[in-house]
């Protein structure tokens, strides 16, 4: 069994070796202390929030930070900028959970945009190598979303790549058989069954949730084996991935630290190397379970298990 890709990106990128749970918590210490003082230097939003704060020497100083909120997001955006508006270059406008709520906007500024990009080309590694064949079912026309971004880098790791609607997706088959398709989970099902009994190797699953019928279903029919994302416009895009163990979804530890607080499980997440519009302590409305427990395919990097929405 092959590790998670992201070892070795990690390793590669930061020289930071995910094995040494110790030198990982530091390096991310210090991402978020200088993210901290960024925030604090350039944001009207985090100015008034850490105004009783001092940059956090110590994971517990960390941990007595306040959290944010949609709400807070939805309220006042531009507060959140820690860039010159000119530095951004995609807002993601998104609906809110409430039915009464303005929408919510996520800023990035170009830099943004290509961590999610070498994201999504080292943790796609797993599961596909050059000469494949890739159906993307995301969106891809608006650049920079996340079926454009995953078609990119896709495209750098030496693929193939079409994008279609759910509907389309049966003409295509029927030219060519894919190694790997890509999208929400819901729509990838629906794909399978308008295809049932073509094999396809690998399937990439994310935005919403992936449950054990819904794998059952895209093995019988595809005989695929399964890797579900975890994340949310707020983190980026990307967020975990699954290993070659199917036990939970790697972390993508060196951009983001994800926490759970409180009885309930609730996850929260801060963006440790983002600069147009960072997030500390965000809450994501989801709920989950994270373990830092090594996993069967020898990786030491957390997973996160069994997410769930918040009103489920
Ligand atoms: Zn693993």
């Amino acid at each position: 069994m092959k590790t998670t890709s992201l070892d070795r990106w990690i390793w590669d990128k930061h020289g930071l070796d995910p094995m040494d749970r110790k030198a990982v918590a530091r390096f991310q210490l210090e991402k978020i202390q200088g993210l901290f003082d960024e925030a604090k230097m350039h944001s009207k939003w985090y100015r008034a929030l850490y105004q009783d704060f001092e940059t956090p020497a110590t994971w517990e100083d960390f941990k007595c930070l306040p959290t944010i909120s949609e709400r807070d997001l939805v309220e006042r955006p531009h507060d959140f900028l820690c860039v010159n508006p000119k530095e951004i270059s995609r807002i993601v406008t998104l609906e809110t959970s409430g039915t009464t709520e303005a929408p919510k906007r996520v800023f990035f500024t170009q830099e943004d945009i290509h961590l999610t990009l070498d994201f999504f080309h080292h943790g796609m590694k797993i599961m596909c190598g050059a000469g494949d064949r890739a159906l993307i079912l995301f969106p891809a026309k608006t650049p920079d979303s996340v079926g454009a971004l995953l078609s990119t880098a896709l495209t750098r790791l030496g693929l193939t790549v079409l994008a279609s609607t759910v509907e389309e997706a049966p003409a295509l088959f029927s030219v060519h058989p894919f190694d790997l398709v890509c999208g929400p989970a819901s729509w990838v099902v629906d794909a399978a069954s308008l295809t049932k009994g073509m094999s396809v190797r690998s399937v990439l699953t994310s935005s919403e949730l992936l449950d054990q019928s819904m794998r059952d279903r895209l093995k019988k029919w595809w005989g695929a084996e399964i890797f579900d994302h975890y994340g949310m416009t707020e983190t980026g895009l990307g967020g975990a991935v699954e290993c070659e163990a199917h036990q939970g979804m790697h972390i993508r530890e060196n951009d983001l630290y994800f926490e759970i607080i409180g009885d309930k499980g609730e996850l929260f997440v801060t963006t440790l190397t983002r600069r147009g519009m960072p997030f500390i302590r965000y809450r994501t409305g989801d709920r989950a379970v994270i373990t830092t427990e090594r996993c069967p395919c020898g990786s030491q990097i957390p997973r996160i298990l069994s997410v769930r929405r918040q009103s489920s």
